[in-house]
């Protein structure tokens, strides 16, 4: 299976910054034809990253998308305005959407269903916190969050990210054990839902992923790639995760 590695710049990043990225970025990744290679800036940086991954193998995702196609939505985007602005992928349902916009699992599926329809691939987070991990409820959680997520979900063009919350941002990656113990449960929640067409899903990790885990991570069994926040915000680092070289 073609790994799947995306950047998530979160709020970060200048118009300016981004083509300084881009123009770094670009031609250390040329030959990293194995693996599909993915970039979500800001909504206010994603026609300068268009054009500066023209020509190449990078593709643009949005961070975050509306359900409705067009009208009276102040401040949002629709699903046909990020194709418009040069988007293959939209992340939806990230932890940080869930937890600071009150996103549940019905808005989340709202927007799946909807970027789906425009043909916008989907990056679907989810994740347990820490307490939820600590009072044994991981998988219940997990269960809930991809069943839900994904209701009338067709499985074509559709990555999971597993995120577990206590790792975003902390510098606290989960160890190769305990995500891989996660990911073959949701390669398990995904075949109830779509039987053998489930292989075709991509399930990725995310959570302070670097240069110094992801070899580690990429060796584990049902890990297909990894989302990444913080390490992909300099180009040298993240090309480092891009060229990852799996370890046992
Ligand atoms: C993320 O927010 O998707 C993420 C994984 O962030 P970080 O790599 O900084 O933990």
């Amino acid at each position: 299976m073609k790994a799947f590695i995306a950047a998530n710049w979160k709020m970060n990043k200048t118009v300016a910054e981004t083509r300084e990225f881009m123009k770094t970025f670009v031609p250390l990744v040329k030959d990293a034809s194995d693996v599909d290679i993915v970039i979500a800036p800001p909504f206010t940086a994603l026609a300068a990253a268009a054009e500066e991954m023209k020509g190449s193998a990078v593709q643009l995702s949005s961070q975050d998308v509306f359900w409705e196609e067009k009208g009276a939505f102040t401040g949002e985007v629709a699903p046909g305005m990020l194709l418009d602005a040069g988007c293959r992928h939209v992340i939806i349902g990230h932890s940080e959407r869930r937890q600071y916009f009150h996103e549940d699992d019905a808005v989340v599926n709202k927007k799946v269903k909807s970027a789906r329809k425009a043909g916008l691939g989907v990056i679907f987070c989810c994740g347990e916190s820490l307490d939820e991990r600590e009072s044994g409820k991981t998988f219940d959680v997990i269960r809930r969050e991809v069943e839900m997520g994904l209701v009338g979900v067709e499985p074509e063009q559709l990555v999971v990210a597993y995120e577990p919350i206590w790792a975003i941002g902390t510098g606290k990656t989960a160890t190769p054990d305990q995500a891989q113990e996660v990911h073959a449960f949701i390669a398990g929640v995904l075949t109830k839902v779509y039987g053998n067409k489930s292989g075709i899903i991509r399930i990725i990790y995310g959570g302070s992923v670097t240069p110094d885990n992801v070899d580690i991570l990429m060796g584990c069994k049902d890990i297909s790639g990894a989302l990444v926040g913080g390490a992909s915000l300099k180009p040298d680092s993240f090309s480092r995760i891009v060229h990852f070289k799996k370890e046992k």
